[in-house]
């Protein structure tokens, strides 16, 4: 049976940085599922679809293939046979995600995939959802969570590195509503599992969170999972 690890947390919790670090130390696959949903919105911004439009959104499914791909160890997700990697990190893409990510047939079509990936690999998974709906019985479950100005400050440096123009206010009320959609959404909401430990990575490192998980992992497989907060 494969060992799976869950990630969840809001977004710029530094999810995706710490999983592949993690992922390259253990040799397990890591699935970004926020890319999934990112390439479903790529799709609908790039047809002219609106976030309110339901049935076109729900027409939309049917001509969406998401597939990924890995390559010297990064992931690449494929929108019916196109890399899309570079395109879906976009802010308004972002922001599409999370607008239609609500939508149950949206969360269907990648169910199942995610699922599928995690039952054939050792995965670590990072998302909204994973520890409470994509896989509930992960062998370990992580909560990560940050301030919302120590997430909008990491993303604002993430995209001036890039050399993106942005507004530091205007990412804080972003990641705010980004939060507040995911987390109260209907189906899958945002929270963590009850048997998640919960991580705030506010005042750490990346590696001093990575080091945390990878104890936590050598531990989980003593069968010594402990349920506790870790600040
Ligand atoms: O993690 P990332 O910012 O790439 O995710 C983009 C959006 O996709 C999130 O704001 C959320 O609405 C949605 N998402 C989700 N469930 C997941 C992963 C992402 O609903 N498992």
């Amino acid at each position: 049976m494969s060992f799976n690890i869950a990630i969840d947390g809001p977004a710029g919790a530094g999810k995706s940085t710490i999983a592949k670090k993690l992922a390259a130390k253990l040799s397990f696959l890591y699935v970004d599922t926020g890319a999934m949903y990112r390439a479903m919105a790529y799709y609908f911004l790039t047809h002219g679809i609106s976030a309110d439009d339901e049935d076109a959104l729900c027409a939309a499914c049917h001509d969406i293939q998401i597939s990924l791909g890995y390559a010297a160890g990064s992931q690449k997700v494929f929108l019916n046979g196109t890399d899309v990697a570079d395109q879906i990190r976009r802010e308004e893409v972002g922001n599409m995600a999370s607008a239609t990510s609500g939508y149950p047939f949206v969360r269907e079509k990648l169910l199942r995939l995610q699922q599928k990936l995690a039952k054939e690999n050792d995965v670590i998974m990072d998302g909204r959802d994973i520890g409470t709906c994509v896989l509930p019985d992960a062998r370990l479950k992580i909560y990560l969570t940050a301030s919302v100005r120590t997430r909008a400050m990491r993303r604002y440096k993430e995209l001036a590195e890039k050399g993106q123009d942005c507004d530091p206010a205007e990412i804080e009320r972003d990641i705010e509503a980004r939060d507040y959609r995911d987390m109260h959404r209907e189906i899958a909401p945002l929270k963590a599992a009850a048997d998640a430990i919960t991580l705030d990575s506010s005042e750490m490192t990346v590696e001093e969170v990575v080091e945390e998980i990878y104890r936590m992992v050598c531990g989980t497989e003593k069968g010594n999972t402990a349920h506790e907060t870790v600040h």
